[in-house]
């Protein structure tokens, strides 16, 4: 193990040494609307007729970069998090078997990018790539990425890792009542926690075992992805990588599954 993270830690030395065009995934970023048009100006009886979310901007933040571990430096750095500072991201954590969140939260996203392009909506990814050579945005970058474009919302996904025994299950974590900061979203933002978490109930997900409370909701105010947020805005933690949550987050049906109750969470939200 400690001979591993002497590679690791070599490795991030000479990454970081190198000048060049690896470095973190900026926001703003284009749309990645994959041929469909920006803005798609429908008819009521258009939206019915299979774009239900014409209209729509949808924030879909990927937890974490691949690459986050080979730029210490950089992922360290402190950035504002909602009137403190932080450190500019985390590694993120990983399954037993080494799939890290990254990989899972950036397949996960982009199914329900996929879909919600398909339905209508514009969606906008916090990142744009899944690479070992990449690291970033920071926490700050991807707590106002919805600001400027007037989003309808947006959703950060992520997974858990811990080792407490049993520990498995969803939860969805909303920001609090705390002015300046997230006073003005944290009703909607709440509705939308519990828009996506009753959409995974009904994909058969279970609610966190390891959350107080128990019952799949948290409320935070340490999280600069929620607090510099000026729309309604929830990060979710699909499940415990280290657990038995890891069979299906593995799978490309369980990915699947985790797609479709995220996108009944965002339409439910939607109305
Ligand atoms: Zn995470």
């Amino acid at each position: 193990m400690l001979r591993r993270l002497g590679a690791v830690l070599l490795v991030a030395l000479v990454v970081g040494a190198v000048p060049g065009p690896t470095g973190a995934d900026t926001w703003p970023l284009e749309s990645r609307n994959e041929g469909a048009p920006a803005t798609i100006s429908l008819s009521q009886s258009g939206r019915s007729a299979g774009v239900p979310l014409a209209g729509r901007v949808v924030v879909i933040d990927p937890g974490h970069q691949l690459g986050n571990h080979r730029f210490p430096a950089r992922i360290n750095g402190q950035v504002p998090a909602g009137g403190f500072t932080k450190p500019c991201n985390t590694t993120g954590t990983s399954t037993n078997g080494g799939y890290p969140e990254a990989t899972f939260a950036w397949q996960v996203s982009r199914l329900v990018a996929r879909r919600l392009r398909d339905l209508g909506a514009t969606v906008r990814l916090t990142r744009h790539s899944n690479r070992q050579d990449r690291w970033g945005p920071c926490v700050d970058e991807r707590g106002r990425a919805g600001n400027a474009i007037g989003a309808d919302l947006k959703l950060s996904v992520h997974a858990d890792g811990t080792y407490a025994a049993g520990a498995r299950g969803f939860h969805v974590i909303a920001p609090p009542d705390r002015a300046p900061w997230t006073n003005d979203i944290f009703r909607p933002s709440r509705r939308l926690a519990a828009a996506v978490k009753g959409a995974l109930l009904s994909q058969r997900f279970g609610v966190a075992t390891y959350i107080a409370g128990g019952d799949g909701l948290d409320v935070r105010s340490d999280l600069g992805t929620l607090n510099l947020s000026d729309v309604p805005t929830v990060m979710v933690e699909l499940g415990n990588m280290r657990g038995s949550d890891a069979r299906v987050m593995t799978s490309a049906p369980g990915r699947a599954r985790y797609t479709r109750g995220l996108v009944a969470g965002v339409r439910a939200f939607l109305g």
